[in-house]
C-alpha cells in the first residue's frame, strides 16, 4: 500500500486573488505560501502581531522599548533617504503623511532637515514609548485621522516598513491614499525577505533555532509583485530599487 500524498490546502493570492499558489516554506509558527503569477508570498493565518497579543504582552513590549534607540538610528539615515527621494521627484514644501511612524524618528529628521515639509505621522498601535516625549511632533492614532486631516491635503504620503506587517494592505493603503493630492507622491519600502527560505534550514543547523527571523511580518514582497500591488491602486511606480 501507498500512503497517498496529502494535498496542501489551495490558498488565494491576497494580492491578485488567484488560487495558484504553493506551498513555499515553514518556520515554527510561520507557514508561507507564494503565489506563482505575483511571486508574493504571505502568512497562511494572516494574523497580524497585534492580532496575536504579542505587542501587549510585557517582554516584547520591552523588547521594542529596549529597541527603539537602534530603530531611530537606523530611521535616521534612511529618513535621509527618503528626503532626497521627495526632493528628486519635485517636492519643495508642503505636507507628507507618515502611515506607522513608529517612534516618529523619521519626522524629526524631516522637521529638521526639510523644514519646508510638514511632517504629520500616524501610530495605531501604541507601543513606541518615545511618541510621547516629542510633544513637537504631530502623531495621530488611527481613530482620530478624521478630524485633523482633509481629504486630498497631503503632498506625499510615507509607508516605510509598514505594508509586511498588515494583514489586509489592499484595504489599508486605499484608505490612506484619499489624503493624497491628485499627482500626489507615495514613498513605499518593504523588506526583501524571500532569500531567507534558503538559509533558514542553515540557521537552524547551525544555532538549533531560526526563530525571529520574519518577526511580526505577513507579507512578503518581491520588487514583482510590489510592482502589482500598487499598480491596483492607479499608482506609477518610479524609481524602484532593490
Ligand atoms: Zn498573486
Amino acid at each position: 500500500m501507498v500512503k497517498k500524498k496529502l494535498k496542501p490546502g489551495v490558498e488565494i493570492c491576497p494580492l491578485c486573488d488567484l488560487k495558484k499558489t504553493r506551498f513555499f516554506m515553514r518556520e515554527n509558527n510561520y507557514i508561507l505560501f507564494k503565489c506563482r503569477v505575483c511571486h508574493f508570498a504571505f502568512r497562511k493565518d494572516r494574523i497580524s502581531e497585534i492580532e496575536e497579543g504579542f505587542s501587549f504582552q510585557n517582554e516584547v513590549r520591552s523588547a521594542y522599548q529596549a529597541i527603539d534607540k537602534s530603530i531611530d538610528e537606523i530611521n535616521q539615515r534612511l529618513a535621509l533617504r527618503i528626503i532626497n527621494f521627495l526632493k528628486q521627484y519635485g517636492l519643495r514644501g508642503g505636507s507628507v503623511m507618515e502611515v506607522g511612524c513608529g517612534s516618529a524618528s523619521i519626522g524629526k529628521v524631516i522637521q529638521r532637515s526639510f523644514p519646508e515639509l510638514a511632517y504629520i505621522g500616524i501610530e495605531p498601535s501604541g507601543y513606541f514609548p518615545s511618541v510621547e516625549k516629542n510633544p513637537e511632533l504631530t502623531i495621530l492614532s488611527t481613530a482620530k485621522i478624521d478630524d485633523h486631516i482633509a481629504p486630498e491635503s497631503q503632498d506625499a504620503l510615507i509607508f516605510n516598513h509598514v505594508l509586511e506587517h498588515v494583514p489586509d494592505p489592499r484595504s489599508m493603503v486605499p484608505y490612506y491614499l484619499r489624503f493624497l493630492k491628485p499627482g500626489g507622491l507615495v514613498y513605499v519600502e518593504v523588506p526583501n525577505e524571500q532569500w531567507k527560505k534558503i538559509i533558514t534550514p542553515l540557521m537552524r543547523f547551525v544555532r538549533g533555532t531560526s526563530s525571529g527571523m520574519f518577526a511580526g511580518h505577513i507579507n512578503f514582497f518581491t520588487q514583482k509583485s510590489l510592482h502589482v500591488f500598487v499598480s491596483a491602486f492607479g499608482l506609477e511606480m518610479r524609481g524602484g530599487g532593490l
